[in-house]
């Protein structure tokens, strides 16, 4: 990455009657008038490229095709000689964008650094992208509006506003050129095609801008805090504190009302963690070289950081202990994951998964524990029953609903009126084992290495 950087500068350096050729060498990306940029052509020579030297983890796809008929390049990272994570659980999922304005060349820019750093760090042996491409899809789709991005405009052929043409309170705000309808534009509407068909699992969303230097979480529409305010506030902290003095805000407070918005239609539709990255536009200008690479350096880092902890984005809960004594159930919850679930309940099925009862909900709040009492009055036990915990991975409406088996050695069924008692010591190991592989997982994102 550093080296890259170091050919920019150069680059940059020696630039004096900028060339109109883009080339795909070494030095990418390059500098037309005073913007540093891909143009479609350059990058669907780079991820071909990508795709041809690195089969073992890239995938390359057509995933649609812009209104002139220019093809959307999506990315697929992952270590595709393994289908799921060693211990068989699915991988994380992931899905970044870049692009939908054609004039903010370096949230392109910065969606392709992502993609390469991942690709370059794998063939270079290192140990932490190793680690993420096995346990972690990379979806990244570098340039949503090819055709702007050729033009330079931040509108696509039609004049529409790509980033305010999704199906999320769409044209419900003072909106420049939304288009006809939601979904009006083949960019957009691929977009989400690809959301709802291939990554609706995902655990975060990134959409890569530029206009202030800021990251902006849900919503747009609403001046509000969103539903998962305390995943994104504890994010926002441990940004602050350990990466990057980055602004991170919501969207509608931090920049300014919006609509339709693939950030507000990723969270309130999709359910995802969804962060819209922006740099500063002032960081093209020639002078400012050291600047801009080192503020693409922090996004970078922040990036790194929340693609490493994908596995925290969501609810995690573990049941410590399960009993079933007279008319009560009575389970001790963790949450190991930094977001919290409301809707959760146990579900218990006989051995064809008919649901034979569930219980009243409850909730867990992130990075929390509870003791949970629930009424067990119309229970009826029956051979081979099987107890899950079912819940939404986070606190929105959308967000999607998961269905965890409860290991069968945590349940007791107890008539008798002995007392309930946790194992307190088992807890507390298991507690400082996740927090010491969390402090683990980001170590590296604070070295600043641009
Ligand atoms: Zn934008």
């Amino acid at each position: 990455m550093s080296r890259l950087i170091v050919a920019i500068v150069i680059a940059s350096l020696a630039v004096t009657s900028a060339s109109p050729m883009v080339t795909a060498q070494v030095g990418q990306p390059d500098i037309i008038q005073e913007h540093w940029y891909h143009t479609y052509t350059t990058l669907t020579l780079d991820v071909n490229e990508w795709a041809d030297n690195n089969p073992d983890i890239v995938k390359l796809l057509s995933v649609g095709q812009t209104e002139l008929g220019r093809n959307l390049w999506m990315l697929q990272i992952s270590d595709w000689s393994i289908e799921t994570k060693l211990d068989g659980s699915d991988k994380e999922v992931v899905y970044i964008d870049g692009g939908h304005h054609g004039n903010e060349h370096l949230g392109t820019e910065l969606a392709f650094l992502t993609a390469e750093y991942y690709i370059e760090g794998w063939a270079n042996g290192e140990q932490d992208v190793i680690e993420v491409l096995t346990t972690t899809e990379l979806h990244i789709l570098i340039m949503l509006n090819a055709d702007g991005n050729d033009f330079d405009t931040r509108w696509n052929v039609n004049q529409v506003d790509l980033n305010r043409n999704y199906d999320h309170y769409w044209n419900t705000c003072d909106s420049t050129q939304p288009g006809s309808s939601a979904f009006s534009e083949s960019e957009t509407l691929a977009n989400s095609i690809y959301m709802n068909d291939v990554v609706p699992h995902a655990d975060l969303y990134i959409t890569m801008h530029t206009g202030v230097w800021i990251m902006l979480y849900p919503w747009g529409k609403w001046p509000e805090q969103p539903s998962d305010w305390e995943m994104y506030h504890s994010i926002r902290d441990d940004v602050n504190s350990n990466i990057s003095e980055i602004p991170i805000r919501n969207a509608n407070q931090g920049l300014y009302p919006n609509c339709g918005t693939s950030r507000d239609y990723g969270y309130g539709v999709m359910g995802y963690p969804t962060f819209t990255f922006e740099t500063d536009d002032e960081q093209f200008l020639l002078g400012t070289v050291e600047s801009l690479s080192d503020r693409l350096g922090e996004e970078l880092d922040v990036m790194e950081y929340l693609i490493e902890n994908v596995w925290y984005w969501r609810a995690r809960l573990v049941i410590e202990d399960f009993e079933i004594r007279g008319n009560q159930l009575e389970a001790h919850v963790i949450n190991l994951g930094h977001a919290s679930t409301s809707n959760a309940t146990f579900h218990y099925t006989n051995s064809n998964g008919e649901l034979l009862w569930h219980s009243e909900t409850f909730g867990v709040n992130a990075t929390n524990e509870s003791m949970i009492v629930l009424d067990s009055t119309n229970l009826s036990l029956v051979d081979n029953g099987i107890w899950s915990i079912h819940y939404q991975k986070r606190v929105i409406d959308s967000s999607k609903w998961v269905d965890e088996l409860i290991d069968s050695s945590m349940i007791q069924i107890d008539s008798s009126s002995d007392s309930f008692l946790p194992a307190p010591s088992l807890l507390i190991q298991l507690m400082s084992l996740v927090s010491a592989a969390f402090v683990s997982r980001r170590k590296n994102t604070n070295n600043s290495e641009l």
